[in-house]
């Protein structure tokens, strides 16, 4: 089986998963996803920034109810968790959570990077974007 990101440029998965930010030269704020110029200083001097792995869960939701276009999950939708996971000293990064559980939930949660499937592709192969889960569930 074969399976490729949903985007280029946007996180790896070897060794283990990580987000691709930038960071400005000048100003060191860290912004995901990547920029092409700063937004706290306009500078065009950002440079690729590997996120830390992993954070705490700074707020969530529960999306149960299908995205407009172009939302590409399964045909029959199934709700999933959406959250902000703040990563220590670099940003706060929105992203799927692997549980839609409210249960498994809470601010200040420790919560792990990992690859899910997005969607199938026409040919079969797997399209993967990231998420966050709870630590220690992955
Ligand atoms: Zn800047």
């Amino acid at each position: 089986m074969t399976s490729r990101p949903i985007a280029d440029g946007v996180f790896t998965d070897a060794p283990v998963p990580r987000l691709l930010a930038g960071r400005c030269e000048a100003c060191e704020v860290v912004t995901f996803p990547r920029q092409g110029g700063c937004p706290r200083c306009t500078r065009r001097s950002v440079v690729d920034h590997w996120l830390p792995p992993a954070g705490v869960l700074w707020s969530w939701t529960i999306q149960r109810f299908a995205p407009k276009a172009p939302y590409r999950g399964p045909a029959e939708f199934v709700p999933y968790g959406v959250g902000y996971v703040e990563l220590p000293g670099e940003c706060i990064v929105e992203g799927r959570l692997t549980t839609a559980d409210p249960d498994e939930l809470w601010i200040g949660r420790p919560m792990e990077l990992t690859l899910v499937v997005n969607h199938v592709d026409g040919d079969g192969a797997d399209v993967m974007t990231y998420a966050f889960a709870p630590s220690g569930t992955r």
